[in-house]
């Protein structure tokens, strides 16, 4: 691909505010249908892609010094300086070495972390719809050329700088260019060539968002050339990597590395003084107990974690957009989602058709025109029953939706349920590509889920106009005055007949659909609300099945174990909402509250009802933040599913945002935390799975770690207060704390859910990392490792061994007792004595493989003695250490019993039997 400057149109000097469209269609040398692919790929070549620059990143030199920018690493830099004055060159030699060691895990670490996170954004690359060959095509938004015509939408977000050439209603929101959070009205008119960025009112700019409307422009600036793209090295996107989670760990980790900085300082006085050591002898003990005691490795382990584990997601379909919503995930207690193409199918089936006289049946399955009607269980034909395809024709010239034939396989491109009605026109018999030929449509008010109606005008080659106009019934029996009849009259409407016959469809589970149309003038052109409000003549009803996703059952009842609510918020009909919410398995699925009732209760009121009821039906996107602030009051960590323009609010105030990643529109994805790729409610559970998982995971390498310091620390401390040998010396510490321990716990990122993650209760809120249980266990295994590194050294020295020799077994016993731990902290509250626990993961294996290789050479090869003053060991004495790790297992397994025994399901995560106790207390 050439590498070229000039990212602008025809003439890159000039904007194109100012001047009228045409010249801009004209500079750019593009017809009314666009461009075509050849002169589309020939642009693509020359202007480069769609992108803008990379945000310059630190190379891989810098990234790899900046592991080098920590407090203990400067202590031990400090060190190594000391112990080279003092003729120590072989302590030197090794804290350098180690150092080195320890940034080149760091530095592979980060990069993998980074590169989790890179392929999470690739995943989240926007779309755009061009006008390609006079066809509308949805295309890369990176693939967009200059002369592009692009159509946007609500929702959107402007894929490059546009000239406007028609706009309706059109409002985009700026506030990444202007600063401005108002959105901005557009025209096409040109404007003063000086205008300010905010009134270049006839130009759409790149990276913005639809706010509403619609409207169609000429890109004539992509990539670098955009206004977006001349300050992006000021909104190079700052992602955070961390949670209040991470922060908080760094936070502990600084005040602890304070704290021990102090508390060495004062053990060196002490030693000098009171004890009486001399100055090398002590110095190397405080820095040996520094490195003991501060945990510098954990919060880069917990990065990773946390970055395995969103990386995991995206594997799954859940896309993390910001990190902090892992740990809001597993406390969710309530998931309001989406009904159609989340827990439904989205497969859509004309199954019966209502009109002022009679019910049909519709016959068939899938997209295919195939299949007929019958009343009464008697087969019927459209000849005897013309209304049949008025409604139909109707119903297929509101739908914008394509049916494609391949072979035996029909497909819908679009709305499927605009693709069902098309399937239904066909099988009354119409020809949709000729119907659409003979009836264009001159104009259109797209559906909205605020309004629940679609309108379109359509003039026939006669000079004779209508209007058809399809819709929820309720609000097309507010638009109608009349009723078609079979014999071609209309009467007046009877509202209660209809209202009936909608109540009957929608209580077999079937969405309702109305359809409407009205004649009008031959001149007439745009299509306005007062138009279709109040004189329509209805024509019929149709109800159409789009069956629950087998996964979202099954998702559904395992949410519902896991102590976490599913809520249905739905823009569809009651009786439909209650059908589907009965068969997906919903808590409380017949107690239904429509958007209309949710407007007249009050905050108190509504507060009660949001946590009873879980179907939620006719709600208009508004209503969803109310119900998520009526929920969160109550005291739930919700989330919040949602698609649309309108419902970014929301998806803002849950705790949780998901956005959609297929139907969404790019300004819910902005808004949402996470994004799933399939639109699927079974991803949600899985996410929350992943959520807990990930919580689970953090939580292990922090008690991983954290005792191991501890450990040390003790053995130290009281070493040098009590005036006995080191039983490790400073060395031997870092090597254990920079290798085989970070080597070991980064091993914990990978952990697989437990079995039991899905069957407790969601963690409540705000509950501390720290808990009282960590504390325990972290305090519990420092002891018993302190005792373990202590009770070997002397022992050893007891059986005759030489001061260099306890110190190998201590260290080594160390070694094993991590080892063994790791295997134990695999199940924070369930034994660890069990296949699964055996066998572990492969990192695990892996990693232990590698850490006893390490530990043979530590003990055996001779450079190791010369650096660490290490000795071999007699097969007895290794297997007394293997010894004493199986003894340290079989404790904390002992500890994990008494725990369980003693506070019950408590210890093993919170019940989902105390939980819905624990909901039924909360709802008053
Ligand atoms: P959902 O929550 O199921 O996605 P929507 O807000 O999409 O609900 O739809 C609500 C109602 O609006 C539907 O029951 C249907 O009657 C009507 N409707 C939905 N889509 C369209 C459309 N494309 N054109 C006209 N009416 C529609
Ligand atoms: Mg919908």
């Amino acid at each position: 691909m050439p590498k070229r400057d000039v990212v602008e149109g025809p003439s890159s000097e000039s904007t194109w505010h100012d001047r009228p469209a045409e010249e801009a269609l004209g500079a750019f040398e593009v017809s009314i249908d666009g461009l075509d692919d050849a002169e589309a790929d020939r642009r693509r070549q020359l202007y480069g892609p769609n992108r803008l620059p990379e945000p310059k990143r630190q190379g891989p030199l810098l990234r790899f010094l900046r592991q080098f920018h920590n407090l203990l690493i400067y202590v031990l830099l400090a060190a190594a300086g000391i112990t080279a004055l003092l003729g120590h060159l072989v302590d030197t030699v090794v804290i350098l070495a180690v150092v080195v060691v320890n940034a080149i895990i760091g530095f592979v670490q980060e990069g993998k972390a980074e590169q989790a996170l890179k392929a999470i954004r690739d995943m989240l690359a926007p779309k755009a719809t061009v006008l390609r060959a006079g066809r509308r095509r949805t295309i890369a938004g990176d693939e967009i050329v200059p002369g592009d015509l692009v159509i946007l939408e609500a929702g959107d977000r402007v894929p490059a700088d546009l000239r406007l050439l028609d706009v309706r209603g059109l409002r985009i929101q700026e506030a990444v260019l202007t600063g401005e959070s108002v959105a901005v009205e557009k025209a096409t008119d040109s404007v003063a060539v000086e205008a300010p960025l905010g009134d270049r009112r006839s130009l759409a700019f790149s990276g913005t968002l639809v706010a509403a409307g619609q409207g169609r422009g000429l890109a004539v600036a992509t990539g670098a050339g955009t206004e977006i793209g001349r300050i992006s090295s000021l909104i190079a996107e700052v992602r955070t990597t961390t949670t209040p989670l991470i922060r908080q760990m760094a936070i502990f980790a600084k005040w602890l590395t304070g704290f021990v900085l102090l508390f060495s300082a004062l053990i060196l006085v002490f030693g000098l003084t009171v004890a009486g050591y001399s100055f090398s002898e002590i110095f190397m003990a405080v820095v040996g107990l520094a490195v003991a005691a501060i945990p510098e490795g954990l919060p880069a382990i917990l990065t990773v974690t946390l970055a395995i584990g969103v990386q995991g997601m995206a594997r799954r379909k859940a896309i993390v957009r910001r990190l902090p919503a892992i740990e809001a995930l597993g406390s969710v207690s309530v998931i309001c989602s989406d009904k159609t193409g989340t827990l439904t199918k989205n497969e859509m089936t004309v199954a019966s058709v209502a009109t002022a006289q009679r019910l049909f049946t519709v016959s068939g399955s899938g997209y295919a025109p195939h299949g007929g009607f019958s009343q009464a269980g008697r087969d019927v034909t459209v000849a005897d029953h013309p209304l049949l395809a008025e409604l139909a024709k109707g119903a297929l010239l509101c739908s914008e939706a394509e049916l494609n034939r391949d072979g035996e396989a029909w497909t819908v491109v679009g709305d499927p349920m605009e693709g069902a009605l098309l399937t239904l026109a066909g099988k009354a018999g119409l020809d949709l590509d000729y119907e659409r030929r003979a009836h264009p449509q001159t104009d259109s008010i797209p559906f909205d889920s605020q309004h629940r109606f679609m309108a379109s005008l359509h003039h026939d080659h006669d000079g004779k106009a209508e209007i058809f106009v399809k819709g929820a019934p309720e609000r097309l029996l507010q638009m109608s005055s009349h009723q078609r009849h079979e014999d071609g009259a209309a009467s007046p409407i009877d509202l209660n007949y209809w209202q009936e016959q909608a109540t009957a469809i929608a209580a077999r589970g079937q969405r309702v659909l109305a359809i409407a149309s009205k004649t009008t003038h031959a001149d007439h052109a745009e299509l306005r609300f007062a138009d279709v409000e109040g004189d329509l003549t209805l024509l019929g009803l149709v109800g159409l099945i789009d069956p629950p996703r087998e996964e979202a059952i099954t998702a559904v009842a395992e949410c519902r174990a896991a102590g976490i609510r599913v809520k249905m918020i739905t823009g569809d009909h009651a009786g439909t909402a209650a059908a589907v919410a009965r068969q997906l398995g919903l808590e409380n699925p017949d107690d239904v509250l429509e958007g209309a009732q949710i407007d007249e209760l009050g905050t108190e009121e509504l507060r009660r009802r949001a946590s009873q009821v879980d179907v939620f039906a006719r709600t208009s996107p508004e209503h969803k933040l109310r119900l998520v602030e009526a929920l969160q009051d109550g005291g739930a960590v919700v989330a919040m599913t949602g698609d649309g323009v309108n419902d970014a609010p929301a998806l803002k105030r849950a705790d949780v945002g998901i956005a959609m990643g297929g139907k969404g529109t790019e300004a819910a994805k902005e808004a949402a935390e996470i994004v799933l790729a399939d639109d699927n409610f079974a991803t949600i559970a899985a996410a929350v799975k992943a959520g807990r998982t990930v919580y689970d995971n953090l939580k292990k390498a922090i008690v991983f770690l954290l005792p191991v310091n501890g450990g040390e620390s003790l053995s130290l401390v009281a070493a040098i207060l009590l005036g006995l040998t080191l039983p490790i010396t400073p060395v031997q510490i870092l090597w254990v704390n920079m290798v085989s321990s970070v080597l070991l716990a980064m091993t914990l990122a990978f952990e697989p859910s437990e079995q039991g993650v899905m069957r407790r209760a969601p963690r409540p809120a705000g509950e501390p990392i720290l808990s009282r249980f960590i504390l325990w266990r972290v305090g519990f295994v420092s002891v018993l490792f302190s005792i373990g590194i202590f009770g070997k050294f002397t022992l050893a020295q007891a059986q005759g061994a030489s001061v260099e020799e306890a110190r190998t077994i201590a260290v080594n016993t160390l070694v094993v007792m991590e080892i063994f731990y790791l295997f134990s902290v695999r199940y924070l509250h369930d034994t660890s004595l069990s296949v699964r626990g055996f066998l572990g993961t492969r990192p695990v294996l892996i990693a232990v493989v590698a850490v006893t290789a390490l530990q043979f050479l530590f003990t055996y090869a001779p450079f190791m003695e010369a650096f660490f003053g290490t000795r071999p060991l007699s097969l007895l004495q290794g297997l007394q250490v293997f010894a004493v790790g199986v003894a340290v297992l079989l404790v904390l397994e002992l500890e994990k019993r008494g725990r369980r025994a003693l506070f019950g399901s408590e210890a093993a995560g919170r019940s989902p039997a105390s939980d819905v106790e624990a909901n039924a207390g909360r709802a008053p």
